[in-house]
């Protein structure tokens, strides 16, 4: 789950990191209430979308007077934003952050990821700030320096010092780094992200450490022992497909092939979609409705499926263990026949009671393909969609 830069750095504020006056306006008018609370101006106008990159699309924007605030927030506000990570339609920006504008001295780049080969949470620290830090990571990596923290969570002191070593920090800065570098860890692991990033960590004039930029992303599976952070989704910035299998309990993400894809299990989902992609075609999403799925369940999941324009074909992947065939093969024919379903559908059933599912699909009479491997049904798949 994605939550808005404003949101991100008040989360760090609370982490002991140091980030700069501001506040969120959702209109011209409350931009100047906000720009008024923090100061006297120079004032940064930035578009709080769900997508990195806004610098360069024109996104992040200088004000020096409140006529300025005002014109230059509602010129952001209702349109829409195509930065180099959003794809070509942007996103629509429903706010803004208004904050001070900062005298920056030096930008350097922190965050926080998984490394999922190490199986550990790791620290990316970086005096190249404010740049793409994937083009850094490719094009010089060995800009980057990696300290891990330990399973608990905790950035030892020394691993903190020994990564602003090797950028060169010293004295009151360094420190300050430190503390900033300590605060982020500890906001990863307290708040369940899976991304936590400081892009630029600016060091000022004045010699102060300020997060300019901040990046967090929380893991999903972690939400229940979160409940507050369900004022943090801005359903504006999601997908509504995915937010109604959200309401369902389904697992599903929308993708741009035509393949609709329903599988139980994500693995098999993941597997699924490896087939379809290695034949050439392309999944129109990952759709994973779980073990015992039930007839009502894959009702839904087809009726999310159908309500995407893009998806030519489905394709059922189904392995029965807890689940059973014949189940399934009702809540298919069932939902087959309820929903006007005007595009092919292949299933493939293995496992408990697939004979029995095999039986019931034959004999319903509908147009529904049975096929015999996984492989077999996503070669039919990928033919019957391109027709
Ligand atoms: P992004 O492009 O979406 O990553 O948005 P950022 O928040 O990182 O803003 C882009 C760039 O604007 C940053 O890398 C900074 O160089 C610059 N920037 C943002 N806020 C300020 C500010 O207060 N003062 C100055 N001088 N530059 C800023
Ligand atoms: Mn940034």
């Amino acid at each position: 789950m994605k939550i808005h830069e404003f949101q991100a750095k008040e989360m760090m504020r609370n982490h002991g990191i140091q980030v700069p006056k501001g506040g969120p306006a959702t209109s011209g008018e409350e931009a100047i209430e906000v720009a008024k609370r923090i100061g006297t101006g120079p004032w940064v106008i930035k578009a709080q979308v769900h997508a990195g990159g806004r610098g360069k699309a024109g996104g992040i924007l200088k004000a020096s007077s409140l006529d300025e605030v005002e014109e230059v927030s509602s010129r952001l506000l209702g349109a829409r934003l195509a930065t180099a990570q959003s794809g070509p339609q942007g996103h629509l920006v429903t706010k803004v952050l208004v904050e001070e504008a900062v005298q920056v001295e030096k930008e350097l780049y922190a965050g926080v990821v998984v490394d999922r080969s190490e199986g550990r949470a790791v620290l990316l620290l970086s005096a190249s700030g404010g740049v793409e830090i994937e083009t850094l990571a490719k094009e010089r990596p060995h800009e980057i320096v990696r300290e891990f923290l330990e399973p608990w969570g905790e950035l030892p002191s020394f691993r903190a010092r020994r990564a602003c070593f090797a950028l060169g920090l010293d004295g009151e800065v360094r420190s300050q780094v430190e503390r900033a570098l300590r605060g982020l860890c500890s906001l990863f692991y307290q708040e369940d992200c899976t991304l936590a990033e400081i892009n630029p960590l600016a060091i000022t004039k004045e010699g102060a450490v300020l997060a300019l930029d901040a990046k967090i992303n929380l893991d999903d599976n972690a939400l229940f022992r979160h409940p507050s952070w369900s004022q943090l989704r801005d359903p504006e910035e999601e997908d509504p497909l995915e937010v109604e299998a959200r309401n369902c309990g389904l697992s599903y993400v929308k993708m741009d092939g035509i393949i609709g894809c329903m599988v139980n299990g994500a693995g098999l989902a993941m597997a699924t979609m490896d087939v379809v992609l290695q034949l050439g075609a392309r999944p129109a999403n990952f759709l994973d409705v779980g073990g015992g799925a039930r007839e009502e369940v894959v009702s839904k999941a087809f009726g999310i499926l159908l309500k995407d324009p893009k998806v030519k074909v489905i394709l059922v992947n189904i392995f029965g263990g807890i689940t059973r065939g014949d189940v399934l093969a009702r809540g298919i024919v069932d939902a087959a026949s309820k929903l006007q379903v005007n595009v092919p559908i292949v299933v493939r059933l293995e496992g408990t009671n697939a004979q029995e599912g095999h039986r019931i699909l034959e004999e319903s009479g509908l147009q529904i393909h049975v096929a015999k491997s996984m492989v077999e049904a996503a070669k039919l798949a990928s033919t019957l969609g391109r027709n």
